[in-house]
């Protein structure tokens, strides 16, 4: 390979590592396929650790970006916050939690930084982003201040704030809107990138030219940086901070200004529940699928359930995990689908299948295993 061979792959491996992602274990990210539409994309297995794995954006025109969700992070009751959930997601797992239970008379001070909450100073989550951290942080600042017999009605309230429709639509609406320009200019950047520059070293008589080409990056350059942070401060007025923080990074990097959309798009939706966001965004099929495993989780969580030995933890996650299921069954018969009939059996793979995993639908040849996947829970007879 000769050395401007060289230099292109290695300008290749540096642009794929810009499409990656972290997504923590807890955390969901949608990402458009040119024929299925929004798919949940799942980290690749390799990749994985304890809590979490890559997973990239599209690296081709379009530059589909990948949009973060996240499972609520904490369970919550009318007494107190318990730093644990037990919602994971199939074929993923639970992500490693503090388990800190506080009473809410025993929350003073509720504070962020960055992707972390703290409470009286000391760490109560880590989630996949600050502004999904800065919303949880409000809700247990808020139910911390209520009075007791008002906090069941803010737990739900908060729940149902995380599954409006319609602000989900008009926030994706926003996105297409407020980043329209910005689409144009990084996929033109790519453009410049990955097909100019093989061809001017092809062909030294461009080559020659090299100070046009210059003067074409640095003018893309100019313009992604303007229409990302038209769009950042569009949909993101109060994260200065963040702003600022990417813009020199674009500003330094020709590759990372070809990302630049990915970065409006990553906490779009960090607010909203990822069921809800899915039935938003991805097609009906798509959508039934996820509902399916969701339900799932929520009926037949992987086990152990909690593990913790107070008491009043176990009743919070217990109690948070009942409203959460309520709260996710209202809305998929909003959405027009029947819980129960989202829940039936999978299809059954012969008959040397005898029962199934209610979480995950794995099928197995006795009717007394359990499921390892799962935890070990029971399997259901066929
Ligand atoms: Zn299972």
């Amino acid at each position: 390979m000769s050395v401007w061979g060289g230099l292109f792959a290695l300008l290749a491996a540096i642009y794929l590592a810009e499409c990656a992602a972290w997504v923590r274990r807890n955390s969901v990210v949608f990402r458009a396929l040119v024929r299925k539409g929004w798919q949940v994309l799942h980290p690749l297995e390799w990749t994985g650790n304890e809590s979490g794995g890559l997973a990239t954006a599209g690296p081709l025109p379009p530059l589909a970006p990948l949009i973060h969700c996240h499972l609520w992070p904490v369970s919550l009751s009318e007494e107190g916050v318990f730093a644990y959930a037990a919602q994971a997601l199939r074929d993923v797992g639970r992500p490693r939690q503090t388990a800190r239970f506080l009473k809410w008379e025993q929350v003073t001070e509720v504070r962020l930084q960055g992707k972390r909450v703290l409470v009286n100073g000391e760490p109560l989550i880590e989630t996949g982003s600050p502004v999904f951290a800065d919303r949880v942080a409000g809700v247990v600042e808020e139910l911390s201040e209520l009075p007791p017999e008002r906090r069941g009605k803010a737990i739900r309230s908060a729940l149902r704030e995380a599954m409006d429709e319609r602000a989900i639509r008009e926030r994706m609406e926003s996105f297409r809107e407020q980043t329209l320009s910005l689409r144009f200019t990084c996929n033109l950047f790519f453009l410049v990138i990955f097909g100019l520059v093989p061809t001017m070293l092809l062909q030294p008589a461009l080559l020659q030219r090299w100070p046009f080409f210059l003067a074409a990056v640095l003018a893309l350059l100019a313009m992604v940086l303007l229409d990302y942070r038209r769009a950042h401060r569009a949909l993101y007025p109060d994260a200065k901070g963040q702003r600022r923080a990417h813009f020199w990074m674009i500003l330094f990097s020709p590759l990372a200004a070809i990302r630049a959309r990915d970065v409006v798009a990553r906490d779009l939706l960090a607010n909203y529940s990822p069921l809800a966001v899915a039935h938003v965004i991805c097609r009906p099929d798509s959508f039934r699928r996820f509902a399916r495993e969701r339900l799932a989780d929520l009926r037949w969580p992987m086990l152990p359930v909690c593990e913790s030995d107070d008491e009043d933890a176990r009743r919070t996650e217990e109690a948070f995990r009942g409203v959460l299921l309520e709260e996710s069954e209202r809305f998929l018969r909003h959405a027009g689908l029947d819980p129960d009939a989202l829940s039936a059996p999978p299809e059954r793979d012969g008959n040397a299948s005898a029962a199934y995993c209610p979480r995950c639908d794995a099928q197995y040849a006795v009717a007394d295993a359990s499921c390892e996947a799962c935890g070990g829970l029971p399997v259901t007879r066929f």
